[in-house]
């Protein structure tokens, strides 16, 4: 449930209703809005006395909350949430490209293609170092040394660094290495990876998982925050269908709903949603004109030869190309590629 305070309510009204929700065992969050305070109320409600706590000083109204996931709801937490990796921040006034190969590859590769991002106008490169594949006989990634070509990227271009990170082990390492970790549609729902990741204090790129429902994809959101991390940007990156002309289905409805269940900020992989290059402009446009805080877009020095997915993997010139032809839907949206 969620206690709104009375417009003004003083610090010390504000302390002592949380203070007799804390003194129950429930926990206390609160969201300092320029008029209003909401005091978000974690844990067993039945120990409350809500009589008690409607006729303190200063309680405008108590609200249940029906939906399960609480830290990550709009209601808890009524502005957007903004998240800051490495001097970028991601969030209501910005839009956030975060572009680069699917695995890293090599020193060199990594090095071409985070110059050539840059040059476009993307904020964050991406590479993956730990690759969950569908098939254990794929390339599995680089591991440690990708991260170390990931630490050296961000030192030559200065942009901030994302990696993904399949075990509590990789997160450790990544830590010493990169700005935010990703957690792979596969592993959505992997609980404990959740937790280590909320633990780990790092901002966390949270995709959605290849068949869950929005409310499983908060729910997993929820499990990070849960561990003391705030930090979490969601992303969606396609569902299962029935429809085989696309890798996946983006399901872009999820951007509106999600900024109005959530203040967690939301992007859109046009990428891995259809799994072909041709796709990914028109995508990436309508991802931006509906509301979404960001891109996440993969960009190959050759394609053709990319050892995980090349066939979605734009060429820097069609990079280039797409980020000119963004602008206007950039614009539009009224929001900045950096602040
Ligand atoms: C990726 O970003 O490289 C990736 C594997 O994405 P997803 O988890 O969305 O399939
Ligand atoms: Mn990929």
């Amino acid at each position: 449930m969620i206690i709104v305070m009375k417009p003004g309510a003083p610090q010390s009204a504000v302390q002592s209703v949380a203070g007799v929700v804390r003194d129950k065992g429930l926990e206390t969050h609160l969201s300092q809005g320029e008029q209003v305070t909401i005091i978000g109320v974690v844990g067993d409600k039945t120990r409350l006395n809500s009589q008690q706590l409607q006729a303190m000083p200063y309680v405008d109204r108590i609200v249940p909350i029906t939906e399960s996931y609480k830290l990550s709801n709009r209601k808890f937490h009524p502005q957007p949430t903004r998240v800051k990796v490495g001097n970028h921040e991601i969030g209501p006034d910005t839009l956030t490209i975060m572009a680069g190969p699917c695995a890293v590859e090599t020193e060199e590769q990594l090095m071409t293609i985070a110059r050539a991002v840059k040059k476009s106008g993307a904020q964050i490169v991406r590479g993956g170092a730990y690759k969950p594949r569908t098939s254990p006989y794929s390339f599995q990634g680089l591991e440690e040394e990708g991260l170390r070509y990931m630490a050296e990227a961000k030192k030559e271009t200065g942009l901030a660094t994302i990696c993904e990170v399949i075990s509590e082990a990789a997160i450790e390492a990544a830590a010493k290495y990169v700005d935010m970790i990703q957690i792979g549609a596969r592993n959505m729902q992997n609980f404990q990876l959740l937790r280590e990741a909320g633990r780990s204090k790092m901002p966390v790129l949270l995709k959605r998982g290849l068949a869950a429902t929005i409310d499983e994809w908060l729910n997993a959101a929820e499990y990070i925050i849960a561990e003391g991390n705030p930090n979490v940007v969601l992303c969606e990156r396609g569902i299962r269908t029935y429809e085989t002309a696309t890798r996946n289905t983006l399901d872009l409805s999820a951007v509106p709903v999600i900024r109005e269940k959530s203040h967690l900020p939301i992007i859109v992989d046009p990428s891995h949603a259809t799994g072909v290059a041709a796709y990914v402009p028109p995508l990436a446009k309508a991802g931006v004109a509906c509301g979404a805080d960001g891109l996440m877009i993969e960009v190959h020095n050759d394609p053709a030869h990319a050892l995980s997915d090349g066939p979605q993997s734009l060429t820097f010139e069609q990079f280039g190309t797409l980020m000119s032809d963004l602008a206007p839907y950039i614009q539009l949206a009224e929001r900045k590629l950096t602040l």
